[in-house]
């Protein structure tokens, strides 16, 4: 029989809900687990979609992918953030590498693939395709597709295709839910088709709406989460659309054999949100940054706002904090001499290690220096990386707050962050079984090569599972 492998992606599937929490639920994924390995799988740092599932797919870390986020400096300039796409992708993905060996691929919604480039197998492309999520299918932009002509048969098959959800960030859970559960539904649906239609060697999908799902319902799941609500209509939301997938998971099942490998993996796992750390407001408050005048009310951060002359370092906002220095001679207002550089980053470090919650407990804040995580920094990576509270607090960019604390998001309702660990199941009908110390989300790629009995290219930061 022909040598095929299967991977189905589950954004942000955290390891405790999936081998853990609900896993009574999942009859079909408990059946995988127990004829295969499982276990944790080590993110990216930072463990964020853009670039994690792109780090999967090439086994390159974020610095050699020169990709360090959704946004990335395209200049030393201050305002030069621009978002990625797949041109941003230098280096070949497993499709391309599968296909200069003759194999074909299809792949559904996995992020940053827009544009779709030709190649020899279908691409949807993801969450990420800019377009009017609300217009009709057959009306996009025609590079989401390729070939162009899958529109129109995702338009047949599914006619209730969604991308993503237009607005995940709200207050109405009850159509979110239904909204959830139809996009989850219709994208399996259509992979049911390309499983059955398509001469496909190597099958990849995502699924976003697990990301979706914990940031909008983790508070009414997670018991230790500072605003959990019991009694909640919403009490067994994420129950059942893990419950979902594992039944999509059983449908997928039946179109395979016992020689294809089959993976489930996540890019990255989560955690409930304790709060966020005001990323700028601490720098203003450290002597760091310096506004040309102070806003009254909440205000997104810009850097329009800032008095260049009287500053060192300026933050984003997000999961985690991406920090930048003001260095003179590479920003075009830089204060901060480049002999004192390395005494600036060192100390700011330190400093944001020893930031304290409200009762003055260290809240383990973990700051990265890109060059010591990454095996080159392309493009223009930040200056620090910084995980507040271990991942329990985002990044909040916003200024005009009374407080470095905060515990509402500028950016929308939000439950959970990210967490390091996301989760595998692996069965290719060879390994001994049950569960195994944590793998690497760059061991994906050579895995699946390996099971084609292609060479793994030396620049793969990974190792076949
Ligand atoms: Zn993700």
């Amino acid at each position: 029989m022909k040598k095929r492998v299967l991977i189905i992606g589950w954004d942000c599937a955290a390891p405790e809900l999936v081998f853990d929490a609900f896993i009574d639920d999942m009859p079909n994924t408990q059946r995988l687990m127990g004829e295969g390995i499982y276990g944790e799988l080590e993110s990216t740092i930072p463990p964020i979609t853009v670039p994690a599932w792109m780090c999967m797919m090439t086994s390159r870390d974020p610095g050699e992918l020169g990709i360090y986020g959704f946004r990335n400096r395209a200049d030393y300039i201050y305002d030069a953030l621009s978002i990625a796409n797949a041109h941003a992708v230098q280096v070949p993905t497993l499709w391309d590498i599968l296909g200069q060996a003759q194999k074909r691929s299809a792949v559904l919604g996995v992020p940053l693939t827009y544009p779709s480039k030709p190649f020899p197998g279908w691409m949807v492309t993801s969450f990420l395709t800019p377009c009017d999520l609300n217009s009709p299918l057959t009306q996009r932009n025609l590079q989401w597709t390729f070939p162009p002509r899958l529109t129109r048969e995702i338009a047949q098959v599914a006619p209730d295709y969604m991308i993503d959800i237009p607005n995940y960030r709200t207050d109405k859970r009850t159509e979110l839910e239904q909204q959830l559960l139809k996009m989850t539904r219709a994208r399996f649906k259509f992979a049911r088709y390309l499983l059955e239609q398509k001469a496909w060697d190597f099958f990849m999908m995502v699924e976003m709406g697990s990301d979706r799902l914990h940031h909008a319902f983790w508070r009414f799941w997670d018991k230790t989460h500072p605003k959990y609500e019991p009694n909640s209509p919403f009490t067994d939301t994420m129950r059942n659309y893990y419950r979902t997938l594992d039944d999509e998971l059983g449908q997928i099942l039946t179109y395979i054999d016992d020689d294809t490998t089959v993976m489930i993996v996540s890019d990255h796992g989560a955690k409930r949100m304790e709060g966020g750390i005001c990323v700028n407001e601490w720098l203003i408050k450290n002597g760091y940054l310096t506004l040309k005048t102070k806003p009254k009310n909440v205000t997104q951060f810009s850097t329009d706002m800032v008095d260049w002359r009287q500053t060192k370092a300026w933050g984003e906002g997000g999961y985690y904090a991406r920090i930048f220095l003001n260095v003179s001679g590479r920003e075009p207002n830089g204060i901060v001499n480049p002999q004192d550089y390395e005494r600036v980053r060192d100390t700011l470090k330190g400093q944001l290690e020893a930031i304290v919650d409200e009762s003055g407990q260290n809240i383990n804040t973990r700051v990265f220096k890109p060059e010591e995580v990454y095996q080159k920094c392309r493009n223009i990576p930040p200056d620090l990386i910084a995980y507040f509270g271990d991942l329990y607090w985002r990044s909040v960019g916003s200024v005009g707050y009374d407080s470095i604390y905060t515990y509402d998001n500028d950016t929308g309702p939000d439950d959970c962050n990210h967490a390091e660990m996301g989760m595998f199941i692996l069965k290719d009908g060879r390994q001994t079984r049950g569960h195994v110390p944590t793998k690497s989300i760059y061991d994906i790629a050579p895995t699946v090569l390996n099971a084609f009995g292609i060479d793994i290219p030396d620049a793969m930061q990974g190792t076949p599972i």
